[in-house]
């Protein structure tokens, strides 16, 4: 038997709301159905948003509203114009198979004579935004007396946004038998207060602990410069190809000026703040909401109601003035029963904060560091690659071209290809990236200082500790290096022992390897101008600010061949011997990009 049956909602309703893939009540439905249903008790919930909460209260109000009487019923306050719309979409979505029902959304910024006319037509629930209910109370254009059941979403935004009087007015519009519930992610004194003074004994209800954050995000922190703010966080989005975010920052300013800065580095971003119109607002809601914008730079007041499914991140790229407004920004993601990380880029002295955030939620932060520069292009170079294997194959389509494509790759082998692709993105990544800085604020000597937490770092540093230096190969395991063949190239090429190579780290296209710092040198030196199956190959210090792996002068025309692990061929020769074959990174960076790329 569907559970929704169980906990008594109509079958109608529950056909509806199966083709919407409801198949098992979340938490609060379960838990605020039952009681909501028998219609007798004033409600206090205590719940994100993205929990369910339009259901919890939507399925009873269809189940306790006579639809064959044609005046209101039930109203519905909430804060924004995007979340009236959307409970009342809601609504009529759970009343699909029900006759008769009449939802109406009021709100500000929309023709009032249309909301009027449908509100004489006859309507059971009216779902408003405070404003624009109290100006049609304002001209008598609506009869309140019948009213079973007010229900206050969302109140401690509501109240948050100045709307206390407008609710007090409102609510004495309704009769004193009606029923109250109200839902709130977060319980302040004010909220609290409106329970005391129009409720009888509510019924209280807590989905996960009171005033703490959804168990499923998980809440990062990153310690940066203020001047490699942006770089940072263009980095980290870098860093998750498959990003789906929204961006709050503290001003309209800054939102517009984060935006464009984006826009002009090619990602697909834009900001949503209070001088838009409400024309402007909607189409770039529509874009994010359709996925054409990847990224959303909001206000806190703009982003007010925004529910959009499945959003990843939500990055505080200035934390919020009033830390108690960090609730609300990242309860944007992790909606539905999914997981999302919300993050945040501070600087040093910002840690109270964090601090004091996470007393409010209850959950502690994780502090990161912002990644490597070859971290991001691996990164993206697998996402690509994945991308590739995935690409739905419209056969029909491509097949008239295909012996064209095919006689223009004849000469070239499957590797040659596979490469090919690869590099058209990969060159892109590498060229932004080349030379690209840590941009972590060197927090060991903070760490002691002041005894913060978290994880340190060992990699990435322009030196190791005790007299290694850390390097970076453009070699990997996908060239089929084990770490030993790795060691033996590295011992070759600059003829040092085995004793003088530290730790090696092998990634995909890359590998990290330590060297005494006295052989360091000698590994610059020994793959000066070398290739590896055609490819030049690049050493540098990891994380060097100024690009290692720069030549640094030959000892004579040495050329060697090697076989690497997959049978590939080594070639050493010597700018100096006259048979230079490798593209150095100073030659390769004179030749970037023309066309506007993402970077
Ligand atoms: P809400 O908190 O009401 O804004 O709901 C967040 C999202 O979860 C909406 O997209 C709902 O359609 C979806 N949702 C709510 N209840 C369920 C459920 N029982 N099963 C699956 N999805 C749900």
């Amino acid at each position: 038997m569907n559970p929704f049956l169980d906990l008594g909602i109509r079958h109608e309703v529950v056909n509806a709301i199966t083709e919407m893939g409801f198949e098992t009540p979340s938490p609060i439905q379960e838990k605020a159905i039952p009681v909501l249903l028998t219609g007798n008790d004033d409600f206090v919930g205590l719940a994100q948003t993205g929990t369910g909460k339009t259901a919890a209260f939507g399925l009873p109000l269809l189940e306790l509203i006579d639809f064959t009487q044609k005046h209101p019923q039930a109203l519905v306050l909430c804060p924004t114009r995007e979340l009236c719309l959307q409970i009342a979409k809601d609504l009529e979505k759970y009343a699909k198979y029900i006759d008769n029902v009449h939802v109406v959304a009021v709100y500000g910024g929309a023709n009032i004579s249309d909301q009027l006319r449908q509100i004489r037509r006859g309507v059971q629930i009216v779902v408003a935004t405070p404003g624009r209910m109290l100006d049609i109370i304002g001209r008598n254009a609506i009869d309140f007396s019948n009213v079973k059941y007010v229900v206050l979403d969302e109140a401690d935004e509501m109240l948050n946004m100045g709307f206390q009087e407008d609710i007090n007015n409102i609510l004495s519009e309704t009769p004193d038998t009606k029923k109250t519930w109200l839902f709130s992610a977060t319980m302040p004194k004010e909220v609290r207060r409106i329970a005391q003074n129009y409720m009888t004994n509510p019924h209280e209800l807590t989905v996960g602990t009171k005033n703490t954050g959804n168990a499923n995000i998980e809440h990062h922190y990153y310690v940066v410069k203020a001047r490699d703010k942006y770089a940072a966080f263009k980095r980290i989005v870098d860093f998750y190809p498959e990003i789906f975010g929204i961006v709050f920052c503290r001003t309209k300013i800054e939102t517009q000026e984060i935006a464009e800065a984006l826009v002009r580095d090619g990602y697909n971003a834009d900001s949503l703040h209070g001088d838009l119109s409400q024309q402007q607002r909607d189409k770039v809601m529509k874009r994010y909401r359709d996925r054409s914008l990847q990224l959303l730079i909001a206000t806190d007041v703009a982003a007010r109601g925004i529910d959009v499914n499945d959003v990843t991140h939500v990055i505080n790229f200035s934390l919020p003035d009033e830390v108690e407004n960090y609730t609300h920004r990242s309860g944007r993601t992790a909606r539905a029963g999914k997981t999302g990380v919300s993050l945040s880029l501070i600087n040093g002295k910002e840690l109270g904060k964090i601090r004091r955030i996470e007393k409010i939620i209850g959950k502690s932060f994780e502090k990161k560091l912002v990644p490597q520069a070859s971290e991001v292009v691996e990164k993206q170079l697998l996402a690509m690659t994945e991308k590739i294997r995935n690409v739905d194959i419209n056969e029909e389509r491509i097949e008239p071209y295909l012996p064209s494509i095919m006689e223009s790759m004849q000469d070239l082998s499957k590797e040659d290809i596979i490469k090919r692709f690869a590099s058209l993105e990969f060159t892109r990544f590498l060229d932004y990236y080349q030379n690209a800085p840590d941009l972590n604020v060197d927090a060991r000597e903070r760490d002691s200082d002041r005894g913060e937490r978290g994880e340190r770092r060992d990699r990435g540093s322009r030196t190791a500790s005790n007299g290694y230096t850390r390097l970076f190969i453009n070699l990997g395991s996908v060239d089929e290096f084990s770490r030993g063949d790795m060691l033996g190239l590295i011992c070759d090429a600059a003829n040092i022992s085995g004793k003088s190579v530290g730790k090696i780290d092998m990634k995909g296209v890359f590998t990290f390897f330590e060297v005494q710092d006295a052989e360091v040198k000698k590994v610059f030196d020994g793959f000066q101008g070398t290739e590896y199956n055609g490819r030049a190959v690049r050493v540098e210090v990891s994380g060097d600010e100024n690009g290692g792996g720069r030549s640094r002068g030959g000892d004579g025309g040495r050329r060697r061949e090697r076989k690497g692990g997959s049978g590939g061929s080594f070639r050493g020769d010597r700018r100096d011997s006259g048979g230079f074959r490798g593209e150095r990174s100073g030659e390769r960076a004179g030749r970037r990009q023309t066309s506007r790329s993402r970077y």
